[in-house]
C-alpha cells in the first residue's frame, strides 16, 4: 500500500485526505478505493525515466480498467496495452487513444482485429502464425497493412508464481525462441503485416532485474538476425511484469528498473529503437485498498475466523495464487489481539483473504485489504449471486464514486425462464 496515499491520522486509515471510516459510511462495504495521487506518482515515476529517452509508458489495461483509473493515466499522456477489443472501448470512453494502444493477447478473435484495425491501433503483438494468417487476411479485408511485432518467449526464469510466469518453454504464450527468425520470415511475406517490432512479456510480479536483462540479450540477438533478413525492428516491448511490495518483497523501484533496462539497450548499440514498457501491477497494485467490514467472529479449536463481507468473488487473488494481501484496521483498537483466518462468506474452503492475521477486532469493525488497486475488482465475479462492489477515486479532500455498486436485479437481467 503506497505509504504516503494510505496512513493513520489518529488511529484511523486514511486515503490521502479522506478517512476510510466515513468512505465506509457512506458508500457500503466491500469497497475498493483508489488514490489519484498513488496512481499519478506510480505513473510519474514511469513518465520520468523515460523522459528523454526515447522510451513510452503502455499501461495495461487489465490490471484495473476502470474508466477514471484509465482517465488518470489517459491525462498524463500514457499509452495503453490492450488484450481485448473491450480494453479498447475502454481506453477510448477514458481518452485514451487507439493510436497510443498495443493490442496483445494470445487469442484475438477476426472480429477483434477489426475493431483494432479500424480504430488505427498502434501495433499486434502476434503470438503465433496462424494469429499472423488471420491478421493478414483482415487487413487485406479493409484494404490495410496491420502493424505487428512478434511476441517471443525467450524462455526466461522470472522466478514468480507459475500461474504469471509467462516467458517460459512450457507457458501457452508467445512464439517459441527457437521459431521466431522463421516466423517473421513469413511475417515479411505477407502483403498486408508490416513488421515493425519485437514484444516480450516474460511474467508479473517479478522482483529482480536480471530476469529481464537476460531475456533482452535474447530479444537483442534475435533483432540482428532479423534485421539480415531485411526487416526493420523499429521498437522493443518489454513488457510488464515489475512486482509491487505486498509483504516483504523488495522490488527494484521503477526508475531504477527503467533507466536499467534502456542503459543496458542502449550499451548493445540499439538505443535508437523506441523502448515500450507495459506496465500494469506496478502502476495500479498499491493504489487501491478493499474495505471490508467484519460481520462475526467465528472462534474454533483450531482456528478463529473473522468471517467478512468481502469474499473471493470481489478479490480472487488469495483464492487463485495463494496471493499474500495485508490486512489492517480501518480503526486502531487497543485491545488484546488473536490471530485468524480472515474469510469471506462464499461456499468454498478456498473463500480466504488472508490467513493467521493477528488482529484485535469485535464484529462490525473495518478493515482494509492492502494493495487491492491490480487484478482486485478486474477479476471479480457475481459468484454466489453476489453484487460486485462499488469503486471510489479519492483525489485529495474529494472521494468520488467511479462505478456504482451492482444491484441483484442488474445480475439477471439478461435471464429467461421457459415460456411452459
Ligand atoms: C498482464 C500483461 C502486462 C502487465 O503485467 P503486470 O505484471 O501487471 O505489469 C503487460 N503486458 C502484457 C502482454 C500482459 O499480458
Amino acid at each position: 500500500m503506497s505509504d504516503s496515499a494510505f496512513h493513520y491520522v489518529d488511529g484511523v486509515l486514511h486515503a490521502e485526505g479522506v478517512s476510510a471510516a466515513s468512505l465506509a459510511e457512506q458508500f457500503g462495504t466491500p469497497l475498493y478505493v483508489y488514490s489519484r495521487d498513488a496512481l499519478t506518482q506510480a505513473y510519474r515515476a514511469y513518465a520520468d525515466a523515460c523522459a528523454g529517452r526515447n522510451a513510452t509508458v503502455h499501461v495495461a489495461v487489465k490490471a484495473n480498467s476502470n474508466l477514471a483509473v484509465l482517465n488518470v493515466f489517459a491525462r498524463m499522456g500514457a499509452g495503453f496495452d490492450i488484450v481485448s477489443s473491450g480494453e479498447l472501448a475502454r481506453v477510448i470512453a477514458a481518452g485514451g487513444r487507439a493510436e497510443n494502444a498495443v493490442f496483445s493477447g494470445v487469442g484475438k478473435s477476426a472480429a477483434e482485429m477489426r475493431e483494432g484495425l479500424e480504430a488505427g491501433v498502434k501495433c499486434f503483438n502476434v503470438e503465433s502464425i496462424p494469429e499472423l494468417h488471420a491478421l493478414n487476411e483482415v487487413a487485406k479485408s479493409l484494404g490495410k497493412k496491420a502493424p505487428v511485432s512478434l511476441r517471443v518467449n525467450p524462455d526466461v526464469d522470472a522466478k514468480t508464481h507459475p500461474y504469471i510466469s509467462t516467458g517460459l518453454k512450457s507457458n501457452k504464450f508467445g512464439v517459441a525462441f527457437s521459431d521466431a527468425r522463421a516466423t517473421y520470415a513469413q511475417a515479411q511475406a505477407m502483403d498486408h503485416l508490416d513488421v515493425v517490432g519485437i514484444d516480450c512479456h516474460i511474467g508479473s510480479q517479478i522482483t529482480e532485474i536480471s530476469p529481464y536483462l537476460d531475456a533482452l540479450d535474447k530479444l537483442l540477438e534475435l533483432v540482428k538476425q532479423i534485421e539480415a533478413d531485411g526487416m526493420s525492428i523499429r521498437h522493443i516491448d518489454v513488457g510488464g511484469g515489475l512486482g509491487i511490495t505486498y509483504d516483504d518483497e523488495t522490488p527494484p523501484a521503477i526508475g531504477d528498473f527503467v533507466t536499467t533496462l534502456l542503459d543496458h539497450i542502449e550499451e548493445r548499440g540499439h538505443g535508437a529503437r523506441e523502448v515500450y514498457f507495459e506496465p500494469g501491477r506496478s502502476l495500479v497494485g498499491n493504489a487501491g485498498v478493499l474495505l471490508t467490514r467484519v460481520e462475526y467472529l467465528k472462534p474454533g479449536e483450531e482456528k478463529n475466523f473473522a468471517i467478512v463481507d468481502a469474499a473471493m468473488n470481489d478479490l480472487a487473488r488469495p483464492a487463485m495464487y495463494e496471493a499474500y494481501h495485508r490486512i489492517v484496521p480501518v480503526v486502531k483498537r487497543d485491545a488484546a489481539a488473536q490471530i485468524y483466518d480472515v474469510v469471506g462468506p462464499v461456499c468454498e474452503s478456498g473463500d480466504w483473504l488472508g490467513r493467521d492475521r493477528e488482529l484485535a477486532l469485535v464484529p462490525g469493525d473495518l478493515l482494509a485489504i492492502c494493495s487491492a488497486g491490480a487484478y482486485g475488482f478486474v477479476m471479480s465475479s457475481n459468484y454466489n449471486t453476489r453484487p460486485r462492489a462499488a469503486e471510489i477515486m479519492v483525489d485529495g479532500e474529494r472521494a468520488r464514486l467511479v462505478r456504482e455498486r451492482e444491484d441483484v436485479k442488474q445480475l439477471f437481467a439478461g435471464e429467461s425462464i421457459l415460456p411452459d
